[in-house]
């Protein structure tokens, strides 16, 4: 197994349980990847970001109830967006788009969506770009005031570089009249089908009072208690991938100290991204010899430790995959509430969210007279963001906090960061021909399944990345070849590669 986030850890935890003997990589000094819970210096929990558990999958909301047995309490979703002044629920409603509108500027979105609906029928746009789509389905006005910039923010380009594909399975919702129509719907009876795997209309959360990470914690636990012979590694850095034919027969790793330090919780990399020093070694090369291998580190890295035991053309596309990095700076308050809902989203602040953990259901990451925000700042490795020491970042982000009149600046206790080179991947214009590519390839190894958010670079959610984790343990189980299972299959819809 290689990586312990929580698509790892649900791999490792399946084949354990049906008795096969598990091995599990992981870099960090924890586990659970993003979904985990660190501590600061007085214990508080610090989420990677708010991870609430969805209920889209059955199944694995059954797993995910049965391994947090003692607490997994669900809340109704209670998230709001900051919108030309003013805080409405997000997703944005018809109403309140409309209502944050001048009526000129409400007859210009409307008009200019009215010519989209006629431009569909008689000469419809060709679906390149995320611009593209988001257009089609809003008007351009629309997009020019919300979309557009808040998406250049997060991802640092604008939407006419992310493919259209980004936008549809992201936001398939962006259809002025669904959004309409929806804003009459309440609650649950918001979702039509087709639309529950969309994660901004998931109105039930769930989250493990003691924080997300308690989920892998307790994975992790089991897959050790399943067998003696067992392992569950840390500070295992992989190194390299060795193959007999189309056969992986070992797997290389070097013992790496702790990524902790001067505030910074933690910082997410493979080893592999160019120019960036990441991992002090602690020790010489060590070596496992392996019959299959279940991988769920970020596709690059897997193609660059194959290195030439893939196709050159294999190895140039996996260099052209993209990452969005991630910095989550988490603040503890010496008061008991700071935010009036889960999440808060926004268009002008050094962060693009922020969240209390609290107000999720983890009501146990700190004392009842204390709370944690946590603040999402979406960035590039190396930049000033990147760069910046956990203080600098905490007293921005509190002053921003404190301009809103959530808090006082003084009432921070504790400032920390969480860093992940790969955050978000990038779908860029052009990104399912270098999938293609890479899924190609990958079907000469049958012992070698990969799958995850990184692994399969898909932009999911916990529930779907470990349904990707159970799904690659069962074919493994079931000895089938992968043309078998998968060989008809297309890479949008496949939970593993
Ligand atoms: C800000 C943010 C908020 C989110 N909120 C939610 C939410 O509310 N609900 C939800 O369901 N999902 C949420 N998600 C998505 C969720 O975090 C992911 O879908 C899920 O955690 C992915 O798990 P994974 O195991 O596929 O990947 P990861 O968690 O990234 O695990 C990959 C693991 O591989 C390890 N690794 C990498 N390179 C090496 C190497 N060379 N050697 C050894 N180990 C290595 C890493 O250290 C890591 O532990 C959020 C994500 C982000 C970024």
């Amino acid at each position: 197994m290689l990586g312990g986030g929580i698509c790892g850890l649900a791999a490792g935890f399946t084949l354990a349980e049906h008795g096969e003997r598990v091995t599990l990589l992981e870099a960090q000094d924890f586990l659970g990847g993003l979904a985990t819970t660190l501590r600061g210096a007085t214990n508080a929990g610090y989420d990677f970001g708010p991870h609430a558990y969805h209920a889209r999958n059955q199944r694995v909301l059954d797993m995910f109830k049965e391994i947090a047995s003692d607490g997994f309490p669900a809340r109704a979703k209670n998230v709001r967006i900051k919108f030309r002044g003013k805080y409405y629920k997000y997703p944005l409603e018809a109403m309140d788009i409309a209502r944050s509108m001048s009526p000129l500027l409400a007859a210009r979105a409307f008009f200019d969506y009215f010519i989209e609906v006629v431009r569909k029928r008689v000469r419809p746009r060709k679906m390149v770009s995320a611009e593209d789509w988001v257009i089609q389905g809003m008007g351009k006005t629309l997009y020019g005031m919300f979309f557009g910039p808040y998406t250049t923010k997060v991802w640092g380009i604008p939407p006419s570089q992310l493919a259209a594909s980004f936008a549809q399975h992201r936001i398939p919702q962006i259809n002025l009249w669904k959004v309409a129509v929806s804003s009459f719907r309440q609650g649950l009876d918001k979702i039509t089908e087709g639309e529950h795997k969309y994660a901004p209309l998931v109105v039930q959360l769930y989250y493990p009072p003691k924080g997300a990470g308690l989920v892998s914690q307790r994975m992790a636990d089991r897959i050790r208690a399943a067998s003696p012979d067992n392992r569950v590694i840390t500070r295992a850095l992989v190194t390299g991938l060795e193959l007999t034919g189309d056969r992986v027969s070992a797997v290389r790793y070097r013992r790496v100290a702790s990524t902790a330090q001067d505030g910074q919780l933690c910082l997410i990399a493979t080893g592999t991204e160019p120019g960036l020093e990441t991992y002090r070694f602690e020790g010489a090369e060590e070596r496992i010899e392996c019959d299959r291998v279940v991988n769920t580190l970020p596709l690059p890295a897997l193609f660059a430790l194959l290195g030439d035991g893939v196709s050159p053309a294999a190895q140039r596309a996996a260099r052209e995959l993209r990452f969005r990095a991630l910095t989550i700076v988490g603040l503890r308050f010496r008061k008991p509430k700071v935010l009036p809902a889960q999440s808060v989203y926004f268009q002008d602040k050094t962060f693009n969210r922020v969240s209390e953990t609290r107000n999720y259901g983890g009501t146990e990451i700190c004392p009842p007279d204390e709370t944690v925000v946590l603040c999402d700042i979406t960035c590039e490795t190396g930049d000033a963001i990147w760069t910046a020491t956990a203080a600098d970042l905490g007293r921005r982000c509190a002053r921003e906090l404190a301009a809103e009149g959530f808090c006082r600046e003084e009432d921070v206790a504790e400032c920390v960061v969480l860093r992940s080179t790969t955050g978000y991947p990038v779908y860029l214009v052009g990104f399912e021909a270098v999938m293609q590519t890479l899924v190609d390839e990958l079907m000469r190894f049958d012992d070698l399944v990969t799958g995850g958010r990184q692994g399969l670079y898909k932009y999911v959610d916990m529930d779907i990345a470990s349904e990707m984790g159970i799904t690659m343990a069962e074919h493994l189980l079931s000895g089938r070849t992968k043309r078998e299972a998968i060989g008809a299959v297309p890479y949008e819809d496949r939970l593993f590669g």
